[in-house]
């Protein structure tokens, strides 16, 4: 499946401009689904446009490294570790015309309303983030932040047990936290079939 990305291209981008609006991009999926290569891919190409740019994750993340988003697969760029979206809000700065952010399930409710409020200050703001939670349910705030999106990407991995398309993050270890920070061998992507919803089920590893 080929995705085409149009809103990054710069001519829609100028078009949209004339209005001084912004958009906000939401990308979301399990884990392992390429979220965080997504988002800088995205990032990069509005490098490469010369635009400013300001990346942002929540401190709760520390896998890799504190001051860079990382992906699975090896990829970085810098970012500024805050606690909450008011922390975030306070480091804007007037000049940016892109705002990235990852991990955006690990924000406050407040996430919500300082996205809006910086598209509506003619920013693009693109957040990637989990949409479930281990036990397959929806992963606030992201559910909101879909709702209130122009444009939406949900990506998807690939299934551990057998293959198939993955839209699950499989806890295979037991607790009872919420977020367990670390993702490292704690979690597998699964599909709705090899999925086991409860994080007391055992989990074989072959
Ligand atoms: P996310 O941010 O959604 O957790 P990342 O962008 O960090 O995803 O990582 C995606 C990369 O993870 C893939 O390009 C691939 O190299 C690697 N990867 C490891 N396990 C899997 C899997 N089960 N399915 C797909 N990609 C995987
Ligand atoms: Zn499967």
């Amino acid at each position: 499946m080929v995705e085409e990305f149009a809103f990054d291209n710069t001519e829609e981008r100028r078009r949209d401009r004339q209005n001084d609006a912004g958009w906000i991009e939401v990308i979301v999926g399990s884990m392992f689904s390429g979220k965080s290569e997504e988002l800088i891919r995205r990032l990069r190409r509005a490098q490469i446009a010369r635009q400013k740019v300001q990346v942002f994750k929540p401190k709760i993340d520390d896998r890799y490294s504190i001051e860079q988003i990382a992906s699975h697969s090896g990829m970085t760029h810098v970012s500024n570790p805050v606690m909450t979206a008011k922390e975030l809000m306070a480091q804007i700065k007037p000049e940016t015309e892109v705002v990235g952010i990852d991990e955006g399930q690990f924000f406050d409710a407040g996430i919500v309303e300082a996205v809006n409020e910086l598209a509506n200050s003619g920013k693009r703001v693109i957040i990637a983030g989990l949409d479930q939670d281990y036990t397959g349910k929806p992963f606030e705030p992201m559910p909101q932040l879909l709702s209130i999106a122009e444009f939406i990407t949900k990506t998807h991995a690939i299934c551990v047990k057998c293959g198939a398309t993955a839209n699950y993050s499989q806890r295979t270890f037991d607790s009872e936290e919420l977020v367990e920070v670390g993702a490292s061998g704690k979690y597998e992507a699964r599909c709705r079939r090899c999925f086991v919803p409860h994080s007391d089920e055992p989990t074989v590893h072959d």
